[in-house]
């Protein structure tokens, strides 16, 4: 692996924490290592055209971001507003189609896509026609054959109508993942999400209606006032339509999103023991559902393929083109995006200045991350382990000459010394046990490096 020069990003400057000691089992939920939080202005602004000459491009993931939803959920923190006043989608569109043309130029002709994603927000917050357009730019501007790869979309219960589901299906959609959080109404409601069952499960049906292979169905534990009983209630309205993923999310109050009442940083074991209870009470009802357990969050119906993933959790190696203001890209030695933020002035301020842009201020990176050598092993490290399959070493070993014991020893003798590690699957693979992977939330962060923790600790949330 060759580094990216010094100049790309700007130096780390500030101190570098030490790893720091365990304080609780949900300190952040790691989904693509580094978080944007740590990302920085290029001051060089690196031409994308230089940035993918010498990268490998046959297979690559694109991911389409749609920054807007109906509300805000209480637990929030992705970057997406709430509306889209005027015509805003379609100048949003407009901006895609433009950035698209640019990016697609910058790779130069050689590019291949094994797998696509819409993500958000809310893509189906766009209507059919939208989102034929939207497919329109990954096929038409982008050469993704959207038929012949996998295609994940997002939606939300009430924009899963049968037009725009029609629209995906027939464009090649094979996942549809829904945010449902809850089936009990109350529990909606506290987490910030209003929605009734009714509706809820009649966009259920609609989803199962349009032929889409695989439904998602995310849910959330940990919200006021939720038992193992009312728990199982939900997750057995989910089970009801034998979904081939589930999700199970820890919920999380983070800075600046609805739900920030109680202090984020604050401890919280008993909010930390419910989450724990009700995690394993989740993860054991449905492995005697019949499901498989795939990570700390993701459950699958055994029998169902795993699909090519399009999101951040599938693959170690291979590029990723994201589209859209809220979105990232990566190669094998820069991350980048455009600036990120929680807030929603600030977040409506990057959509406005996004959609008026010109094609030529798509043809370069903003903002970004360096992947150097230690930080590509981290992340080799930290997405593979934190999968319930864990990593085999073997692998591990080809890619970088070395073990995960020689690079990261404190790191794993942390987790063997609080029972995270399977030691039954050592020494070929690098695996959690049940209870490490309950912890994922903790080891995860316990991985990143001390860069990447300055980083984060010394970006202003805005
Ligand atoms: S959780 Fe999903 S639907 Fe709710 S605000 Fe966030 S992106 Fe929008």
């Amino acid at each position: 692996m060759t580094t990216a020069p010094r100049s790309l990003a700007e130096p780390v400057t500030e101190a570098a924490p030490t790893t720091p000691p365990y304080t609780s089992p949900y300190e952040s939920y790691v989904y693509a290592y580094p978080h944007k939080t740590a990302y920085r202005p290029l001051h060089d602004r690196p031409l994308l055209r230089d940035l993918w000459a010498a990268e490998p491009q046959g297979a690559l993931s694109l991911y389409l971001h749609i920054p807007f939803c109906e509300v805000r959920c209480g637990f929030c923190n992705l970057f997406t507003r709430i509306g889209a006043p005027g015509d805003m989608t379609s100048a949003y569109l407009d901006a895609l189609e433009r950035q698209s043309t640019a990016v697609r130029d910058a790779l130069q002709g050689d590019a291949r896509f094994a797998a696509a994603a819409f993500g958000g927000g809310t893509p189906t917050f766009l209507g059919a026609r939208e989102l034929s357009r939207l497919c329109d730019i990954a096929e038409l501007r982008m050469g993704a054959d959207l038929r012949a790869v996998p295609l994940s979309v997002e939606t939300s219960p009430s924009t899963a109508t049968a037009d725009r589901l029609g629209v995906l299906a027939e464009r090649g959609a094979t996942r549809i993942s829904i945010g449902v959080q809850s089936f009990i109404e109350a529990e909606a409601r506290a987490a910030v999400r209003p929605q009734s069952p009714d509706e809820v499960a009649a966009a259920l049906h609609r989803i199962r209606e349009s032929g889409v292979p695989v439904l998602n169905i995310d849910l959330i534990y940990g919200i006021d006032g939720q038992t193992e009983r009312s728990w199982q209630r939900s997750l057995d309205a989910a089970l009801a339509w034998r979904p081939e993923e589930l999700y199970l999310y820890p919920l999380y109050v983070r800075p600046l999103t609805g739900l920030a009442r109680r202090d984020p940083g604050a401890p919280d074991p008993e909010w930390d023991a419910q989450r724990l209870r009700l995690h394993r009470h989740g993860r054991d009802h449905l492995l005697a559902a019949g499901y498989e357990q795939v990570s700390m969050r993701m459950f699958r119906l055994r029998g169902t393929a795993a699909p090519v993933s399009g999101d951040d959790h599938a693959c170690q190696t291979d590029g990723m083109i994201g589209l859209g203001c809220g979105a990232r890209s990566y190669t094998s030695r820069l991350h980048y995006a455009f600036d990120y933020a929680v807030g929603m002035r600030e977040i409506r301020s990057i959509i406005d200045d996004y959609i008026s842009r010109p094609a030529s201020a798509f043809a370069h990176a903003e903002f970004g991350w360096e992947m150097t050598e230690d930080e590509a092993r981290r992340r080799h490290l930290l997405q593979s382990v934190l999968q319930a399959e864990g990593m085999a070493t073997a692998d591990y070993r080809a890619r970088f000459g070395s073990s995960p014991a020689d690079d990261f020893p404190e790191e794993l003798a942390r987790c063997a010394d609080r029972g995270w590690l399977d030691t039954a699957a050592a020494p070929e693979r690098l695996r959690l046990s049940a209870e490490g992977l309950a912890h994922s939330d903790a080891v995860g962060p316990m991985l990143f490096s001390p860069a990447v923790r300055a980083r984060m600790a010394a970006y202003g949330l805005k």
